[in-house]
């Protein structure tokens, strides 16, 4: 039994979602059909039908959702990636759109959105990106106008997943010019508010994304998610649960790219024997079981800090290296599958084809490599400083 073994009921939990999933949403996908890189709705409700949405957040199932479980946010997101990457990212971006909204919003704010998300009708999206601010949100400038009892917000945001179909967005917006990360506030703004639009963005991998204008959109007091001036902490804290489970997706990825070559390498014929007879082939799956192992134990690690309250610091560090990890792990690892694959993983429709495709965005968003190690640095002298 190691530190991060999981228990019966964790087992039995992973069982059951890869059950629902494999039997539920599979059918639903679009797969490379038309229709991919738009949001799914027939797939979201019976993701909220099935309670996997619910799962998200964890809590008893007929009580409104309070907080989220981390441990159990990765197990959804690797089981589901490793049966079909659009339902785990389609399931990914209802928490992360959502979770601001939970974690930071006025309980009246929490009832209007939070049900009809888990329910599969409501589709959340999260907005922080900007054609200028990246990698350096703090830069973001998406201008919050003050106005008689709330703001009208005037701004782009870019690169927002489930944009423009989404009915509920958290938008991030600057309140107080030139104070950095200490001047944006989140707010939460209706998918059909007035003043807002928005267009598709096309990816090297079907995924929902799109552009978002916001031209003088209104918005209260009451939309405020945590306090004015406060919202940069409102994502990062979305960050540090995310983040494990961005790995976790990796790491589902990087299992469905083994466990194909691992029967594809065992049944091929060469050289009068299996592909796998040849040591280099078998030194290889040695190799990617060995990288998906740590980059699960380093998931596990991340989550299980998240859920037990560790210190802030701590939970920082852990999710930026499993992100940091698993997804430069699982780039090896398929990678190496389309290698052992040979010319057929090239083919369209082949899963190790959608895979390469899939695998590579993980290490851009929600932080870029470098970035996740610029936070460990970070930390890691932070931590040396206090001793
Ligand atoms: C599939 C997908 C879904 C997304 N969904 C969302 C969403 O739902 N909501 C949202 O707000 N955003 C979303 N994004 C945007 C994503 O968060 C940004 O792409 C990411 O933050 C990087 O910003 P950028 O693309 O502008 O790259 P830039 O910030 O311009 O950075 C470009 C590159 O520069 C390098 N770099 C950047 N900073 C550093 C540094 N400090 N040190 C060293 N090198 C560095 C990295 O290699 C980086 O990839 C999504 C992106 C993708 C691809």
């Amino acid at each position: 039994m190691t530190g991060f073994a999981l228990d019966a009921a964790q087992r039995q939990f992973v069982e059951h979602v890869r059950e629902l999933a494999t039997r539920h949403l599979l059918p639903l996908t679009h797969g490379a059909e038309d229709g991919a890189g738009r949001v799914n709705r027939p797939l979201l409700a019976a993701m909220g039908e099935h309670g996997l949405l619910r799962g998200l957040f964890g809590g008893a199932p007929e009580e409104p959702p309070t907080d989220a479980a981390a441990l159990r946010l990765c197990l959804l997101r690797e089981t589901i990636a490793a049966v079909s990457t659009e339902a785990e990212t389609a399931l990914a971006l209802q928490g992360l759109g959502s979770y601001p909204i939970l974690q930071s919003g006025r309980p009246e704010t929490v009832r209007r959105w939070i049900p009809g998300v888990v329910a599969g009708r409501t589709v959340a999206a999260f907005a922080l990106t900007e054609p200028d601010a990246g990698s350096d949100a703090a830069a973001l400038a998406l201008r919050a106008e003050p106005v008689a009892d709330g703001w009208r917000l005037h701004g782009e945001k870019a690169w927002i997943s489930n944009a423009p179909e989404a009915d509920v967005y958290t938008v991030f917006a600057r309140t107080t010019p030139g104070a950095g990360a200490r001047g944006v506030t989140a707010f939460v703004v209706p998918g059909d508010a007035p003043g807002l639009s928005g267009e598709h963005l096309d990816l090297l991998s079907p995924h929902p994304i799109g552009l978002l204008h916001l031209d003088g959109v209104r918005v209260g007091l009451d939309d405020v998610l945590g306090e004015v001036d406060a919202g940069f902490r409102v994502a990062m804290r979305t960050l540090d649960l995310f983040r494990p489970s961005v790995g976790a997706f990796a790491v589902g990825m990087a299992r469905a790219a083994l466990d194909a070559t691992l029967e594809h390498v065992s049944t091929r014929q060469a050289y009068g024997g299996a592909l796998v007879e040849q040591q280099a082939v078998a030194h290889s799956l040695a190799s990617m079981a060995t990288l998906l192992e740590a980059s699960r134990l380093l998931v596990y690690a991340a989550a299980s800090a998240y859920d037990a309250g560790a210190p802030r610091g701590e939970v920082t560090r852990r999710a930026a290296m499993a992100k940091l990890f698993a997804t430069e792990s699982a780039q090896q690892v398929v990678d190496q599958c389309v290698q052992l694959h040979g010319a057929r993983a090239l083919q369209r429709g082949h899963l190790l084809e959608r895979l390469y495709r899939d695998v590579r965005a993980p290490r851009i968003y929600e932080g870029a490599s470098e970035v996740q190690r610029s936070v460990i640095a970070r930390e890691l002298l932070e931590e040396r400083s206090t001793r």
